[in-house]
């Protein structure tokens, strides 16, 4: 039986390069490949011309082309993710409609899965785009405060083998980005350096506004680390407080201000007062802790994700 590859694209209002994309772009790549293939292309609620521009297109009657309609714009993660989820291919790749990802490199993802590769990422290759400014800080909040091994221009144009692709179904949180669910999987991933190519028309929809919001976004579903500096914040406040409310007991109360500092109650109290901010700092990391254990068990993640199956031994038969 033939190996089916699929490629998903998710599309919203590319109504300017869709047909391009579709029938100069990938249909001579695709066409050139050893498999059958399997186009899932997913309409995120377009409200331009779109629809009507897939429905013009020459590939969808060249290779077998499904074509899912969501009823209105869910975003770019769901909008992949439903497409994965309606791909059969046993490999599964992910592109962008808006010529970004060079589809000439499909073919360099195939033969990496061919070798045993079951996830390819394409990654930014530095030497040919400078970063944008929000990108980095995107990058530098991950690295410190969330997932250590993010890596750097890693894109959202990979290829999954099958297995991944069953894995990847069984996520079940509405919030999510799907380079942290592939990354989350923990399958170990093979990179190839690509150059990534301005979209050939429309508007990117990643602003500096979204990005922030993906940024804080990404944080809170990957990291605690942030709650946590704020209890450590506390206890240093408290610690330091109480030391220092020891001292003034002791040197001004109990032995009478030998030292001459002559503190008056006001600084008593202050200090008081940054003891009790302590506190409060402490019980609220304490809370958000418990939060973070509810915010996991609700994201209702798979326990554990196998990557081979073997089984080794005496065969009992033959015994
Ligand atoms: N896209 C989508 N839904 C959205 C926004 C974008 O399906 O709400 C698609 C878009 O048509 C394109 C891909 O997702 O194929 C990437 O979008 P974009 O180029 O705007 O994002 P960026 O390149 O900035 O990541
Ligand atoms: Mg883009």
């Amino acid at each position: 039986m033939n190996r089916v590859v699929s490629v998903v694209v998710p599309v919203f209002n590319e109504e300017a390069g869709i047909v391009d994309f579709l029938d100069e772009q990938l249909l001579p790549v695709v066409r050139g490949l050893k498999y059958e293939i399997e186009v899932v292309l997913v309409n995120d609620g377009s409200s331009d011309k779109t629809l009507e521009k897939i429905n013009g297109c020459k590939l969808k009657n060249k290779i077998d082309f499904k074509l899912i309609s969501l009823a209105r714009n869910f975003g770019k993660e769901i909008a992949l993710t439903a497409g994965v989820n309606h791909a059969s291919g046993d490999a599964v790749v992910m592109i962008d409609a808006d010529g970004q990802h060079p589809v000439e490199m499909i073919p360099r993802m195939i033969e990496k899965w061919e070798d045993g590769a079951q996830i390819v990422t394409a990654v930014r290759d530095e030497n040919t785009t400078k970063h944008k400014l929000g990108s980095k800080f995107y990058y530098a909040m991950m690295r410190t405060f969330g997932n250590k091994d993010v890596v750097v221009g890693a894109m959202d144009f990979r290829l999954i083998d099958r297995g991944v692709a069953d894995e990847f179904n069984k996520f079940t949180e509405r919030n999510r980005l799907t380079r942290g669910l592939v990354d989350w999987i923990g399958i170990p991933q093979t990179y190839i350096k690509v150059k990534t190519k301005d979209r050939t028309s429309g508007k990117p929809t990643y602003s500096t506004k979204k990005l922030a919001a993906l940024t804080m976004d990404s944080l809170a579903s990957s990291s605690r680390t942030p709650l946590i500096i704020f209890g450590y914040i506390g206890m240093f406040i408290t610690i330091i407080s109480l030391i220092l409310g020891s001292f003034i007991l002791i040197q001004q109360y109990i032995l009478g201000d030998p030292l001459k500092l002559d503190w008056s109650g006001a600084v008593a109290m202050s200090v008081f007062v940054s003891f009790l901010v302590g506190l409060v700092l402490i019980s609220q990391a304490i809370t958000a802790l418990y939060i973070s254990q509810i915010h996991t068990e609700a994201k209702g993640r798979p326990l554990y994700i196998i990557n081979k199956r073997q089984s080794m031994g005496i065969d009992k038969k033959k015994k």
